[in-house]
């Protein structure tokens, strides 16, 4: 377990830090997946989203909200893909809670149909079910 003292989350640099405030921050991710990918985490070394105060909570949608409205000013992307892996079995590999903002831009993709259900790829094209 990544306790605080070794969370590379807990030792952001300042000049890394897009948005704060008391409870929460955001950074852009250190290995993004596409232009503009960021995490919004609370600043308490918390590993899941259901262990967050009500107010850690509410600053950290409104978190964001305002990641939302900058990246939609710098980079003017088409979507969003938004999630959270929470546990390791979801995939988490650093145990302090983020939220990531992940940008999309039209044909960054062959087919961006299904999405998070890409997680299980033999599963995420239910259009081509016929079994139902
Ligand atoms: P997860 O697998 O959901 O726990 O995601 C961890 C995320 O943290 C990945 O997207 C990594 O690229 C990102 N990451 C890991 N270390 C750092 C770091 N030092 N600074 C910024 N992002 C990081
Ligand atoms: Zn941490």
């Amino acid at each position: 377990m990544i306790s605080a003292l070794n969370c590379p989350f807990c030792h952001i640099d300042d000049q890394q830090i897009i948005f704060q405030d008391e409870l929460v921050m955001s950074f852009r991710d250190g290995f993004p997946i596409s232009r503009g990918h960021s995490l919004i985490i609370p600043k308490r070394h918390i590993p899941s989203f259901f262990e967050l105060t009500e107010q850690e909570h509410k600053s950290l949608l409104y978190a964001l909200r305002i990641i939302k409205n900058d990246l939609d000013k710098e980079l003017t992307p088409n979507g969003y893909n938004i999630g959270i892996n929470d546990g390791l079995a979801a995939g988490q590999t650093v145990m302090h809670l983020h939220i990531h903002m992940i940008p999309r831009y039209t044909g960054d993709c062959t087919d961006p149909r299904g999405g998070v259900r890409w997680i299980f790829p033999e599963k995420a094209a239910y259009w081509l079910d016929n079994s139902t």
